[in-house]
């Protein structure tokens, strides 16, 4: 048994901090504020079995026109933000090649293909099975000639990965769910996705399961971070925790802390915005509008709609502009009200140019492990990843924790 600090207490911390406990490690979990109210508070909810490949950086001229003159509302950019992260969105630009994404693309699938069974127990042990639906989510299309290309695509994913989906014309889809107002171009169903109706919530209930097998919660800032002797030191309010091992799952905070250590990660930083809206005819399952860049789903708050990615610096004041126009582009189909009235909320996927999580120990430093950088998917991944890394740290080895591991990575 190890003493093991898990800095950090979002998705893919509690969960890291659960796995460890499980082979009976003693885990202290820390965070400056209470557990899942960052990034994993705010995100869409799904759980995306769907997902067996990462977002590539698109590379056909059409769709990166869009974006760069800003009629997509998939992304947005800031000059600045665009600088900042040129040298890792160069690098993601090449690591998105058909080949290599491909590659990429085959380790990707293997973590969501467990990522519900992974999630399972956890949500039965926390008592957190009134958060969670298992209708799968859909993309919604107002375009015929998008959604034929698609289903053609699943059908490959259906193959390769074995990810099941329905395609549903329009007109029987809105039979399906009356929420829709007018027949789209189609619908694809995926049937294993999962979603949650308050993410955050989640997060917390883990947390609260983690505690209640004897870890323990502490409050306090990880930029205290300090080499003891052959471990690792952090000053929390409560008092001084030293262990042997320490685990930095600060999602995008993480290359922060680590750049006084001498790791220099090159991160791209995806904002996104959520708001929370009135309607009497909620939708059956999460939506991806995918003509507008934004996804609706229904929460406790209300309608949540979530956007895209915003590349803007890490200091970049709010904008709604991604938000506004989702909201306005899909009300044709579904009936949306006023706002919640609600503090704004943004959060910032922790992106790397490989797409892959980093789930690992540090190349340079004995007793420090990564886990972060779960991008458009750490809500999903958390407890499939904290596993991996437990059985890492025990000094068990497979393919797959190769292939995350930060040693030849970084
Ligand atoms: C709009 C949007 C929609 C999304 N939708 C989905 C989805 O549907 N499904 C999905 O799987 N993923 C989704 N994601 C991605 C997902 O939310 C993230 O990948 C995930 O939340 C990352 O979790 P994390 O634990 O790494 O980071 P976080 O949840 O941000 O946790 C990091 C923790 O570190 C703590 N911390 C930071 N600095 C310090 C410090 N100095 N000291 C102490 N503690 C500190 C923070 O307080 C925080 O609790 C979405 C993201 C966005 C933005």
């Amino acid at each position: 048994m190890a003493e093991i600090l898990v800095l950090g207490a979002g998705m893919v911390g509690v969960s890291t901090a659960l796995a460890l406990q499980a082979r009976g490690h003693s885990v202290s979990l820390v965070d400056r504020g209470a557990p899942g109210r960052e990034t994993s508070f705010g995100n869409a909810g799904i759980i995306q079995a769907e997902a067996a490949e990462p977002y590539g950086l698109p590379r056909d001229l059409g769709t990166l026109w869009s974006m760069v003159t800003g009629r997509s509302n998939d992304v947005t950019w800031s000059m600045r933000g665009v600088t900042q992260m040129a040298p890792a969105l160069w690098s993601y630009f090449l690591q998105s090649a058909p080949r290599r994404h491909a590659e990429i693309s085959r380790t990707y699938a293997q973590l969501t293909a467990r990522a519900t069974a992974d999630h399972a127990p956890l949500i039965e042990a926390a008592g957190a099975d009134n958060l969670i639906a298992r209708e799968g989510m859909v993309q919604l299309y107002r375009s015929a000639a998008a959604f034929e290309a698609d289903v053609a695509d699943a059908e490959r994913l259906a193959r390769d990965y074995g990810v099941r989906h329905r395609a549903v014309s329009g007109a029987d889809y809105r039979r399906e769910d009356p929420a829709l107002q007018r027949d789209p171009a189609g619908v694809l169903h995926w049937t294993d996705s999962w979603s949650c109706s308050a993410p955050g919530c989640l997060v917390h209930s883990y947390a609260k399961l983690f505690a209640s097998r004897g870890g323990r919660l502490l409050e306090g800032d990880a930029a205290s971070l300090a080499q003891s002797g052959a471990g690792w030191r952090v000053t929390t309010a409560a008092e001084r925790v030293t262990a042997e091992h320490v685990v930095v799952a600060l999602g995008p905070w993480s290359p922060t802390l680590l750049r006084r250590l001498g790791y220099r990660i090159p991160m791209i930083y995806k904002r996104g915005y959520h708001g929370h809206f009135e309607t009497k005819r909620p939708p059956l399952r999460p939506i991806v509008d995918m003509d507008n860049g934004v996804v609706a789903g229904q929460m406790q708050a209300g309608l949540r709609i979530a956007t895209g990615a915003a590349l803007v610096t890490r200091k970049a004041p709010v904008d709604l502009r991604q938000l506004d126009r989702g909201r306005a582009a899909i009300s044709d189909m579904l009936e949306i009200g006023g706002r919640v009235d609600e503090p704004q909320w943004s959060g910032t996927r922790p992106c790397l140019p490989d797409m892959l999580p980093l789930v690992g120990e540090a190349p340079r430093h004995k007793g420090l492990w990564f886990h972060f950088g779960h991008g458009h998917q750490g809500f999903t991944l958390g407890p499939t990843t904290g596993a991996l890394l437990a059985a890492a740290l025990d000094g068990e080895t497979s393919e797959i924790a190769r292939a995350l591991a930060p040693a030849h990575r970084i």
